[in-house]
């Protein structure tokens, strides 16, 4: 991606995770909320659902209680327990309408409830009511780091400038709290990993491959301001 091609982007849109595996009902979910202005995200499973929260940074997740192998109620359980993704508000979504169901669906950490068949009207407004919720519960009150105009604000996995952000995942966190800590020093390669590696949390896979990390990182960055130096000999860092 050139640069010149980004500066007429907009901020990162409200993204949305469907974890669903009936084709047609994700369809139209996921087609409902892009007419709502928000990006929606898929997938069928749980697993491939895990994995797109971890590496994507959603700003929330739409559940699916009965899904093949791993449950709805299992994969609420792994997203509030990871540190990666436990801020994340999940709506459940099911056709279970008894009273134990719905406890055990909020006891799982769910922070909303759906039962099917349900109104898309309904949706939208649950999941525009969960955003603002976690907005709430999450305020900007200062930024942890500064450079310049780029703002860092560790807790909601975000970085800003003027009245842009986008969203990061914890490795993106890590590494940009490392070199908004040390602007205008380029740290080696060999460094970021052995942070992020000491970061890891046991059991999770964090790629540790520096090189393509930072230049997807670098693209990323460059939506907002083009700070983000990589250069794989010299170092990385975030220029002054
Ligand atoms: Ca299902």
């Amino acid at each position: 991606m050139r640069l010149d091609s980004l500066e007429n982007l907009r901020p990162m849109p409200t993204t949305v995770l469907v974890v669903e595996d009936e084709e047609d009902v994700r369809t139209l979910i996921c087609k409902k909320i892009a007419d709502a202005g928000m990006l929606p995200l898929q997938a069928a499973t749980g697993s491939e659902g895990l994995s797109l929260a971890r590496h994507h940074s959603p700003n929330l997740v739409l559940l699916d209680w009965m899904l093949p192998g791993q449950s709805g109620i299992d994969v609420c359980k792994t997203l509030k327990r990871d540190s990666a993704t436990s801020h994340l508000p999940v709506i459940l979504l099911t056709a279970k309408s008894e009273e134990a169901d719905r406890v055990t669906g909020l006891e799982a950490g769910a922070d909303d409830y759906l039962v099917k068949p349900f109104s898309v009207r309904e949706l939208i407004l649950r999941i525009q009511s969960e955003l603002r919720k976690s907005q709430r519960t999450a305020p900007l009150d200062g930024p942890d780091l500064r450079v310049g105009t780029l703002e860092l604000f560790r807790n909601q996995h975000l970085l800003r400038s003027g009245s842009r952000s986008i969203t990061l995942d914890p490795p993106e966190v890590l590494i940009l709290a490392l070199l908004m800590s040390n602007p205008g020093q380029l740290l080696k390669a060999d460094i970021l990993a052995e942070k992020l590696r000491s970061a890891q949390e046991p059991g999770s896979r964090i790629t540790t491959d520096i090189r393509h990390r930072m230049e997807a990182l670098r693209e990323k960055v460059a939506l907002l301001e083009d700070r983000l130096v990589c250069d794989p000999r010299a170092g990385y860092g975030i220029s002054c």
